[in-house]
């Protein structure tokens, strides 16, 4: 069956830059996807192939919707059908650790050159274009954690692990600038192996691509040094875990909301409503930003991870940690209860569709919790058996979602509760621990 042709601008900009980056020399190049039990699929063609790819799309099975964490399928896979998968050139990227190498995300449509209903980041992209329609923004920033084994022992936040991987961290740093990417911070984290890297604040659909481009790199330049990094939600079943946190602030005709307003710290009545939607739906959230059996080994007191329904002005135990800032444009708030098992394009789409929502009933926030939220504050779905249900019971989220993406998701979720209902916290960190 034939599909739609894009517009003759898009093939000839497709050319354009086939032509360039083969002139810098690449000869692959990889288009990437997202599944929702959160795995990084990818197609590759030649460079000479980006054309027609960019033209005509790539083939993807519809039975990646239903694709679990171990490459087993939810029932509701078929093996008919076909997709299209096309990269979107607006950011592609020369891959600095992966020589001869491109990348860029992809976007599936159907063989008629829709948009696949299915497909997670064009939801983000509806979820910012709900938001456009009322002519606010976002500008969001995922920070990544990973733990790599074979790295320098040394105290949490330590020099001593930074001496031990110099040269590891700055061919990381190196990458990402060589392929213009804004870090704005890199640390050893907590535990052993464990490392943070944030990058500066863009639009999310944007962020989440960037979220994904960072992981890659993280993985191409451990390789390079005989490191393998995991972004498992946890590595060890009592261990500290790595967090996926989300960033995001509100803004109209140029202004952060999140500042000079009348409500808590200088918020605005738009960025409380917002917040106090993301609180909201935080339980039907987690389905999305802690999509993992794994995810509730981390989702703990005590680990930082924010395993509390309750918000804080840095409030590092809190689901929802506001950030005032030291200049007005960097007030922002933390959703610290997501980790990197998360498809990033489903977990930033579902906030902006809860802060929408929130905007909508101009909710507002309950009252801030000052100290440790433990034994104070409401938890968290504890389980993805709970977090499913509450998705199950969010009419917000499967309104913004759509009939077929929000089902596919939760076939998804409780494939994988049944694959691992037996299975010891162990056994869960063994599967997991090298797929996101
Ligand atoms: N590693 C912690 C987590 O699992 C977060 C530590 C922090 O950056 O506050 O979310
Ligand atoms: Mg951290």
């Amino acid at each position: 069956m034939r599909i739609t042709a894009p517009p003759a601008d898009h093939a000839a900009e497709a050319r354009t830059a086939a032509t360039r980056i083969e002139a810098e020399g690449v000869d692959g190049v990889v288009v990437g996807w997202v599944d929702n039990a959160g795995v990084t699929r990818v197609k590759a063609v030649p460079v000479r192939g980006l054309e027609s790819a960019a033209r005509w799309g790539v083939g993807a099975a519809p039975c990646f919707d239903a694709f679990l964490v171990d490459d087993s399928l939810a029932p509701s896979g078929g093996p008919v059908g076909d997709l299209r998968l096309v990269p979107d050139l607006t950011a592609l990227h020369r891959l600095a650790a992966q020589p001869g190498w491109a990348w860029a995300p992809g976007d599936r449509r159907t063989q008629q050159g829709e948009p696949h209903p299915g497909c997670q980041r064009q939801f983000a992209r509806r979820a910012a274009g709900a938001l456009a329609a009322h002519g606010l923004t976002v500008r969001a920033g995922i920070e990544v954690e990973w733990i790599v084994d074979g790295g320098e022992p040394g105290p949490a936040y330590g020099m001593r692990r930074l001496i031990g991987n110099s040269d590891y961290l700055r061919d990381l740093l190196r990458a990402l600038r060589e392929q213009r990417m804004t870090v704005l911070q890199l640390h050893p984290e907590y535990t052993e192996g464990q490392y943070e890297l944030s990058v500066a604040p863009e639009g999310p659909v944007e962020a989440a691509d960037t979220a994904l481009l960072v992981r890659h790199t993280v993985q191409a330049v451990s390789l390079r040094h005989g490191l393998r990094a995991s972004f498992a939600p946890v590595t060890a079943p009592d261990g500290v875990g790595n967090g996926g946190h989300l960033h995001l602030s509100l803004w109209r005709d140029g202004r952060n909301l999140g500042h000079g307003g009348t409500g808590p710290h200088g918020l605005t009545r738009e960025a409380e409503a917002f917040l106090a939607g993301v609180l909201a739906e935080l339980p039907a959230l987690l389905a999305l930003g802690a999509p993992s059996v794994a995810s509730y080994l981390r989702l703990v007191p005590g680990r930082w991870s924010g395993p509390h329904r309750c918000w804080g002005l840095e409030n590092r135990e809190a689901a929802l940690r506001l950030i005032t800032g030291s200049a007005p444009e960097q007030a922002n708030a933390e959703i610290k209860c997501f980790d990197a098992a998360a498809n990033p394009y489903l977990a930033v789409g579902g906030v902006l569709a809860a802060g929408l929502a929130g905007l909508d009933a101009a909710l507002r926030l309950p009252p801030e919790t000052t100290g440790d939220p433990g034994g104070t504050a409401e938890r968290l779905p504890a389980t993805l058996g709970h977090a499913v249900a509450a998705l199950r019971a969010s009419p917000v989220l499967r309104a913004a979602m759509g009939e077929q993406l929000w089902q596919a998701v939760i076939d998804v979720r409780e494939a994988e509760i049944a694959r691992f209902a037996d299975r010891t916290p162990e056994e869960i960190v063994e599967a997991v621990r090298y797929r996101y």
